[in-house]
């Protein structure tokens, strides 16, 4: 199902998106235009739905294949190669200072120590493209002062429940 207007559905009908990771028979992975970290990745339902839980069980499997690639893909990828040609030629008007960010990161190309998995899953969650996308975010040791609490940070000063208050 393909709905007009969307940024994702012209995409994975785009044969030579830039950043495109992978296609299957169901998704498509595509590196972030403006990467939190180096390696920030989306994993895209090629069907035009909003809420993951319109994903049906075959999807469902294969979204977890998917991700599983995605991070080795991550891993194994040049991405000072990836970002360099996005600063040739910025995906977006937005992209340039995130690329920026990424190529200068002292750990790019290393292999991550953890990643953050997440959709936002509704506009009150910060969604802003109505077709569900699945963001793989490489995490590296250091990278903030104190990362206790992980997705729970999506609210300021709500991540840390260890914190005395
Ligand atoms: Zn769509």
């Amino acid at each position: 199902m393909i709905e007009n207007d969307c940024f994702f559905c012209e995409w994975i009908e785009d044969k030579n998106r830039r950043t495109q990771i992978l296609k299957n028979e169901l998704f498509m992975a595509l590196y972030d235009d403006c990467p939190v970290s180096p390696g920030h990745s989306l994993i895209i339902p090629k069907r035009h739905i909003s809420n993951f839980n319109l994903l049906s069980s075959v999807e469902w499997k294969l979204l977890q294949e998917t991700i599983i690639q995605v991070i080795s893909s991550i891993e194994s990828t040049d991405l000072k190669n990836i970002y360099q040609k996005f600063l040739d030629n910025p995906p977006t008007e937005f992209s340039t200072w995130f690329c920026q960010k990424a190529i200068i990161h002292p750990r790019i190309n290393t292999k991550p120590d953890a990643y953050n998995h997440g959709i936002n899953d509704g506009r009150a969650a910060g969604r802003t493209i109505d077709h569900l996308h699945w963001h793989v975010i490489p995490r590296f040791d250091g990278d903030m002062e104190d990362p206790t609490g992980g997705v729970r940070n999506v609210i300021p000063d709500m991540g840390n429940y260890k914190l005395p208050r």
